[in-house]
């Protein structure tokens, strides 16, 4: 029987449903899939988080077998889709078959075009392992694969039939894949949620079903408006053009997550810089980046250099500088004409030892 969802999100055909509970691999997932006809079911994963969750998961499903890619960013490429492509041949997979991606954003990614791509378009579920594949990548129904001039530079928009977020998967992430995830989660917190971020900041943890399922709420709200992204959604890049040019800047030295936590810092400061905020924001923001492990200042890198990163941003429209920056917590607000000097101010008083 098939359990009610956390929650749904409106897709381009309908809503699907979002399940966020421990367990849902082992009981909501195959009765999603017990309950409909699909020809053959592949389960991709990763050389990481297949042998955990994958041989299972197959196990559960009528017809499944597993496909594992090696773990890691390098490997979203064409030429994995490409071996992808050939493993579900293989396996017997044609236009009816499910496509289940199991794992991190990389893995949802990846499985996610290639679901959009073979047979031009095959059913597809998204069984998220990583928090920050949880709170974001699993979520609004972008999918690509990165080229070797850049991340995210082929995909497609392909919405999933489901998403399942088994919290138990979280036990053996990483912690700095955790604490990565995290700082997506203050973000939507920032952007849309005050109650969530005060739930981050609470010397009692919540219940990571609860605040997983928050931010869920602020993605869900920023794709319905705005499914393909040419307004509302884009404040979902809060800290991102900051993260984007540490990222790159240090030849991505940097985890993603963590440069999103110094961005938050950053437009924070901003804001004040820029008269639209408070000046006790920044603070705000800077004692939840410490109370979630993550770091608030980055070093070795030159304002200059990571301005003219900036500037090269494929988010920046037409080269003027755009900046997601917030009036208070849950009022983002986009900014036009930032000015070079009120960012290399920022940038400054955010290098260590500054
Ligand atoms: P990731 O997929 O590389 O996962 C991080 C690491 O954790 C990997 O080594 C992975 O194997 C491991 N892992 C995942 N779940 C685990 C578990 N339960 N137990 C043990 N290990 C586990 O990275 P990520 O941070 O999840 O996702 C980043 C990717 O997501 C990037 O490629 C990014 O471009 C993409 N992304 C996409 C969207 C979107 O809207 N499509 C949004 C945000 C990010
Ligand atoms: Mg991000």
């Amino acid at each position: 029987m098939e359990s009610a969802p956390t929650l749904t999100i409106q897709g381009a055909d309908g809503a699907y449903p979002i399940f966020i509970r421990p367990g849902a691999l082992a009981d909501a997932l195959p009765a999603f899939v017990a309950a409909r006809r699909f020809s053959r079911v592949a389960v991709i994963s990763n050389t990481t988080v297949g042998p955990l969750y994958g041989e299972a998961l197959a196990a559960r499903l009528p017809d499944a077998f597993l496909i594992t890619v090696p773990d890691g960013e390098a490997h979203k490429t064409l030429s994995t889709a490409t071996a992808l492509y050939g493993e579900l041949l293989a396996g017997g997979c044609d236009r009816s078959a499910l496509v289940i991606a199991l794992g991190g954003g990389v893995i949802g990614d990846l499985a996610g075009f290639v679901a959009a791509t073979f047979m031009r378009g095959v059913a597809f579920i998204q069984a998220p392992t990583s928090l920050l594949a949880m709170v974001d990548a699993s979520l609004g129904g972008k999918v690509g694969v990165d080229l070797p001039q850049g991340k995210n530079l082929v995909g497609a928009f392909k919405d999933p039939l489901a998403v399942f977020a088994d919290t138990t998967t979280l036990r053996t992430l990483p912690p700095v894949e955790r604490r990565c995830g995290l700082a997506e989660t203050l973000k939507a917190g920032l952007i849309a949620d005050p109650l969530l971020v005060a739930q981050l900041l609470a010397s009692e943890p919540s219940p990571i079903e609860g605040v997983i399922a928050r931010a869920v709420r602020v993605k869900k709200q920023a794709v319905e408006q705005d499914r393909l992204e040419r307004g509302v959604r884009a404040t979902l890049n809060l800290g991102h053009t900051f993260a984007h040019a540490i990222e790159q800047v240090s030849g991505y030295a940097w985890k993603h997550g963590e440069a999103v936590a110094v961005g938050l810092v950053a437009a924070a400061r901003l804001s004040v810089r820029r008269g639209l905020a408070a000046p006790d924001l920044p603070i705000t923001v800077e004692r939840a980046v410490a109370a979630l492990g993550l770091p608030a200042r980055y070093s070795g890198l030159e304002p200059a250099a990571l301005w003219d990163a900036m500037r090269h941003d494929k988010k920046f429209r037409g080269g003027a500088a755009h900046f997601v920056l917030l009036r208070d917590v849950g009022a983002p607000l986009m900014a036009a004409d930032v000015p070079r000097a009120d960012v290399i101010a920022v940038l400054e008083s955010l290098r260590e030892g500054a």
